[in-house]
C-alpha cells in the first residue's frame, strides 16, 4: 500500500483508543472539561452502566455558538497556546482531543449557552460530522450526551463489562472527582435513580463530612488531619492511623494539583512511611493532596493524563516521606499502639468486631497484656495448666487445637486465646530476618541443588545489579544467561520457600534505586515481603507441639519486638468475656 494520509475521522478514532477505554473515561474527560469551565454543579446522568447514554451537564462559562464546531476538532483547546503555557498548564485539559475521540466513538449531541446568550445552542455530531448549530432550550453552561459508545467499534464494545461494574467505574471516578474539588456540588444518577447527591462543602466541617461519605465514616474516624508545608511543595489532607487497615489498597486517593494520579514515586513514599506500622499486606487508606507549582510537575505524559513526572522525584518523595512518618508518629502511632483485637480495619473490621465486642480487656497492647499475665500468674499462682507440676504457665498458654487450618486455640490462665497462625509466623519471620540483617547478616544456606529460573531480561538485568545487595539478604543469585538466573543459596529461615515467587518478589522490591538513606527502609520492605514466603500457610495441619512451639516463639519475639504491625496475631478472650458472651451470671 502506497503510503497516504489518514482520513481526520479514522486518526480521531485512533486517539479514541488511547482517551477512551470505557464509559467512566468518557465520565473523566467531560467532568474536567467542566471543572475546566468553572462549574459550580455538575450532574452526570447514566443508563446501563454508561454503554447506553451518558450525559454530562454543568453551569461553567458555556461555549459560544461560534466556537462549538471548533470544540468538537481535533486538537483544538481554548486551555494553552504555546509551549510556555503546556509547561506551566494549570487546567486539567490542554490537549484537545478528548470531544473529538469521544463524538468519533458514539453519537454526541452539545448543547451550550454562554452566559450572554438568549438561548442554548446544540450540535449534533453523527459519523464524526458536527451539523450546524440550531437553537436549543438550556440554561447557561454545557450539556454534552452521548449514545452508544463504540457503536461503530465493535472490538471495544465487546470488551465492555457488565452495566453493574461500568457503572462501578463510575462511581469510583466520581468519587475521586469529588475528593478532588470540594468546591463543586455533584449528582449522580443511575437509570433515572439518584446514587450520590453531594452539596458543594467550602468549609472544614463539610469536607470531612464530605469525606465520611465517599471513604466511610469509619476512615474518618481513624483520619489524622495533614497539613505540611516545605519550600514549595504542601500536603494537605487525611490519613487514617494504622489500625484502620485494609486488604484492598481501595481507599487511597492521591491528588496532585488537583489531578488524581498513579505514580510509583509518590505510591514508594506512602509505602514507606507506613513500613514499619502496617502488616504486610495490609493497605493504608488516606486521602492527600499535593500541591506544587505547576512548572515542578509534567503533566503531559500521559494520554489519559493518569500519570506525572515530577521534576524533583528526589524531594518530592522526601517530603511525602518525612511529612507522614511524622505525622504518624505524633499520633503516637509506634511501638505499642497497635493492639490486638481492634488492630482490624475494613472489611475484616466488621466481621471480627461483631464475633469480639471491642472492650478494653481485649485492647490491651501486647507487651502490657504480657506483664500482665505475668502479674496475674503470680499472684494466683499456676490454676488451670496443661504446664507440669511447678513450672508457670506461659502468657499465651498451651495449644487445645487447630480451627479450620488458620486459627490456634490455646488455653492461658485468662482464658481462651486465638492465634492467626500465619500472621504469627510471618512476624516471627520478619523480625528473625530483620535481627539477623542487624546482627552478623542473615544466616544462609546453601542448595543441595542450584534452581534455575527463567527470567525476563530486565529482571535479569536487576537480578545482576543487586547481586550484592541479595547477598546481604542471604540470597546468592547469579546471572546465567539472557534471561535466566540461578539460585545457589538462601536464607535457612527461608529454606522451604516458593524460590523463585521469593526471588521475583526480592527483586520488584529492590527495583528503586537504592539511595544509601532509603536503602535500609527498603530492606525492611524486601525482608517483610520474604518474611511471607517464608511462613506457614493457612490450612497447614499442625500438631499439638508445633503449635507450642509456635506460641513459645510468638512470646519471645513480642517482647523483644521494637514495632508493631497494623494486623494482630492473637487475641484474647478472658473467662469473664466468655461469660458474658454467653449471659452467664457472675
Ligand atoms: P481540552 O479539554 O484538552 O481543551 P477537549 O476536547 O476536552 O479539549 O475540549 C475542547 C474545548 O471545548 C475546550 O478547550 C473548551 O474550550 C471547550 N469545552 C469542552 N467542554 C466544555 C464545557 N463543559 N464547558 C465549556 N467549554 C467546554
Ligand atoms: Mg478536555
Amino acid at each position: 500500500m502506497p503510503i497516504h494520509v489518514l482520513p481526520e475521522f479514522l486518526i480521531n478514532q485512533i486517539a479514541a483508543g488511547e482517551v477512551v477505554e470505557r464509559p467512566a473515561s468518557v465520565v473523566k474527560e467531560l467532568i474536567e472539561n467542566s471543572l475546566d469551565a468553572g462549574a459550580g454543579l455538575i450532574r452526570v446522568e447514566i443508563e446501563q452502566g454508561g454503554k447506553g447514554m451518558i450525559r454530562v451537564s454543568d453551569d461553567g462559562a458555556g461555549i459560544s455558538k461560534t466556537d462549538l464546531g471548533l470544540a468538537l476538532q481535533r486538537h483544538a483547546t481554548s486551555k494553552i497556546s504555546s509551549l510556555e503555557d503546556l509547561q506551566a498548564v494549570a487546567s486539567l485539559g490542554f490537549r484537545g482531543e478528548a470531544l473529538s475521540s469521544i463524538a468519533s466513538v458514539s453519537r454526541m449531541k452539545l448543547t451550550s449557552r454562554t452566559s450572554g446568550q438568549e438561548h442554548a445552542w446544540q450540535v449534533s455530531v453523527t459519523s464524526g460530522q458536527a451539523g450546524s448549530p440550531v437553537p436549543s432550550a438550556g440554561e447557561a453552561g454545557t450539556r454534552i450526551e452521548l449514545r452508544d459508545l463504540f457503536y461503530n467499534v465493535p472490538a471495544r464494545r465487546k470488551f465492555l463489562r457488565t452495566d453493574r461494574t461500568e457503572f462501578s467505574h463510575i462511581d469510583e471516578l466520581i468519587k475521586k472527582m469529588a475528593l478532588a474539588r470540594f468546591d463543586v456540588a455533584f449528582e449522580l444518577i443511575h437509570n433515572g435513580k439518584a446514587i450520590r447527591r453531594l452539596a458543594a462543602a467550602p468549609e472544614p466541617e463539610q469536607q470531612a463530612g464530605r469525606v465520611a461519605k465517599l471513604c466511610g465514616q469509619e476512615f474518618l474516624d481513624h483520619a489524622l488531619l495533614v497539613d505540611e508545608q516545605r519550600s514549595d511543595l504542601s500536603l494537605h489532607g487525611w490519613v487514617a492511623e494504622p489500625r484502620y487497615n485494609r486488604a484492598q489498597a481501595d481507599r487511597q486517593f492521591f491528588f496532585v494539583n488537583g489531578r488524581i494520579v498513579k505514580d510509583r514515586v509518590i505510591a514508594h513514599a506512602v509505602r514507606q512511611a507506613f513500613r514499619d506500622v502496617l502488616f504486610h499486606g495490609r493497605h493504608p487508606g488516606f486521602v492527600l493532596f499535593l500541591q506544587m507549582s505547576a512548572r515542578l510537575v509534567d503533566v503531559n505524559v500521559h494520554p489519559q493524563k493518569h500519570e506525572v513526572r515530577f521534576r524533583d522525584s528526589r524531594s518530592v518523595h522526601d517530603f511525602l516521606y518525612s511529612s507522614l512518618h511524622r505525622r504518624l508518629a505524633d499520633a503516637g502511632v509506634g511501638a505499642g499502639a497497635m493492639r490486638p483485637g481492634t488492630g482490624m480495619g475494613g472489611e475484616t473490621a466488621a466481621t471480627n468486631v461483631t464475633a469480639f465486642p471491642r472492650q478494653a480487656g481485649l485492647a490491651m497492647a501486647v507487651g502490657e497484656q504480657i506483664s500482665h499475665y505475668a502479674q496475674a500468674l503470680s499472684a494466683s499462682g499456676p490454676g488451670i495448666t496443661q504446664a507440669p507440676e511447678g513450672e508457670e504457665i506461659p502468657p499465651l498458654g498451651f495449644a487445645l487445637a487447630q480451627l479450620h487450618g488458620v486459627y490456634i486455640l490455646a488455653q492461658n490462665v485468662d482464658g481462651l486465646v486465638l492465634v492467626d497462625m500465619h500472621a504469627a509466623h510471618e512476624r516471627i519471620t520478619y523480625e528473625r530476618l530483620k535481627s539477623g540483617l542487624a546482627d552478623d547478616g542473615i544466616r544462609s544456606q546453601a542448595l543441595l541443588v542450584p534452581v534455575n529460573v527463567r527470567v525476563s531480561e530486565r529482571e535479569a538485568d536487576q537480578a545482576e545489579k543487586h547481586h550484592d545487595r541479595m547477598l546481604e539478604l542471604g540470597i546468592e543469585c547469579n546471572r546465567i544467561g539472557p534471561e535466566e538466573i540461578m539460585i545457589r543459596k538462601v536464607p535457612t529461615l527461608l529454606q522451604k520457600a516458593d524460590m523463585k515467587g521469593l526471588i521475583m518478589d526480592v527483586l520488584s522490591e529492590l527495583t528503586m534505586d537504592g539511595e544509601s538513606s532509603r536503602i535500609e527502609s527498603e530492606m525492611d520492605e524486601v525482608l517483610s515481603s520474604m518474611a511471607c514466603h517464608g511462613s506457614v500457610r493457612a490450612n497447614r495441619q499442625l500438631s499439638i507441639p508445633e503449635m507450642n512451639a509456635l506460641l513459645r516463639d510468638m512470646e519471645r519475639t513480642e517482647r523483644s519486638a521494637q514495632c508493631n504491625h497494623g494486623r494482630p496475631t492473637w487475641i484474647q478472650l478472658n473467662l469473664q468475656k466468655l461469660d458474658q458472651l454467653f449471659l452467664r451470671g457472675r
